[in-house]
């Protein structure tokens, strides 16, 4: 059977975990080949040898101009072409209050989460410029959308991702290139437990999972948290000729999250049905 993106050569950062490992294993099972950049090498290169002949890796710091550039022109050296850059990486950045951070936190924070998506719109424009064809995704946030207590400069930098692909997408239209970012909301990955996993023991690890699924269970309309692969199945949606309509779109896939509380928490405080009474005046 023919896959969703058979021909297709695609760039995935932060490809060796969470979001970007399984966007990277649902886009070679759909037929594409597949060049996955991330800091974590090893795990990085294991996930690429899984993939088989359809996937490599390559170490890229994202907030390195060299390196995205290296990672896009090695895409294309190797696989022939490039049709879908994916701007993935990132970190939950400097927490805290603004008059504890240092510019230096708030500079790392926007190089690795602002400043690479630029980048990687940036290097990959001229090959799919010349092809008149392309789709470039990135992963914004529901941060982006609506403020996170302490965590001032991801929700700043996500919003700037979400502006940048529109910014992007309308210079980019000109060469049927679609430019569209995904906000997730709470999803299962590494990034929940605070550092990475091989850092932390399995159990800690699970622990902390344990907690962070508990927690967003109660407080979204649809009672789970996120898995990876929900964010992927949209990736796939932007990546593939499905949305060749699409552009310049920051896709919300979040359970519900931004719609608020959910409606079993609402609900008992309607304590009677009520028809709302009309207001009649008086002669
Ligand atoms: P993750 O930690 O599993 O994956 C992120 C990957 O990015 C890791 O492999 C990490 O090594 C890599 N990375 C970090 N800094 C990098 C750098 N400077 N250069 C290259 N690679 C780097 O977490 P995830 O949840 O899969 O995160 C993927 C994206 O999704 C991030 O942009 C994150 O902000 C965004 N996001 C995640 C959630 C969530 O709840 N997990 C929600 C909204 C948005």
């Amino acid at each position: 059977m023919a896959g969703r993106l058979d021909g297709k050569v695609a760039v995935i950062t932060g490809g060796a975990s969470g979001i970007g490992a399984a966007t990277a294993a649902r886009f070679v099972a759909e037929g594409a080949k597949v060049l996955l950049g991330d800091l974590q090498d090893e795990v990085g290169e294991k996930l690429a040898a899984s993939l088989g002949d359809g996937a490599a890796y390559r170490h890229c710091n994202v907030a390195r101009e060299p390196q995205v550039k290296g990672l896009i022109d090695e895409a294309v050296d190797r696989f022939g072409r490039l049709d879908i850059v994916f701007n993935n990486a990132g970190f939950g950045g400097a927490m805290g209050s603004f008059e504890d951070t240092s510019v230096d936190e708030y500079d790392l924070t926007m190089d690795v989460l602002l400043k690479s998506v630029f980048l990687g719109i940036k290097h990959a424009s001229p090959y799919l410029k010349a092809q008149r064809s392309g789709s470039i995704i990135s992963t914004a946030s529901v941060c982006g959308l609506m403020p996170t207590i302490g965590a001032h400069l991801y929700n700043v930098a996500k919003a700037g991702v979400i502006m940048m692909t529109k910014t992007a997408a309308v210079e980019l239209a000109e060469y049927d290139i679609r430019v569209n970012c995904i906000c997730p909301g709470y999803v299962a990955t590494q990034l929940h437990v605070g550092r990475t996993l091989s850092e932390l023991d399995a159990d800690e690890a699970a622990e902390r999972m344990d907690k962070a699924r508990e927690r967003t269970n109660e407080s979204q309309p649809i009672a789970r948290m996120g898995e990876a692969e929900d964010i992927a199945s949209m990736a796939l949606f932007l990546a593939g000729d499905e949305s060749t309509w699409v552009t310049g779109t920051a896709q919300v896939v979040d359970g519900g999250l931004t719609l608020g509380k959910p409606w079993r928490k609402l609900a008992p405080m309607l304590t009677e049905h009520r028809p709302m009474r009309m207001y009649v005046p008086e002669d």
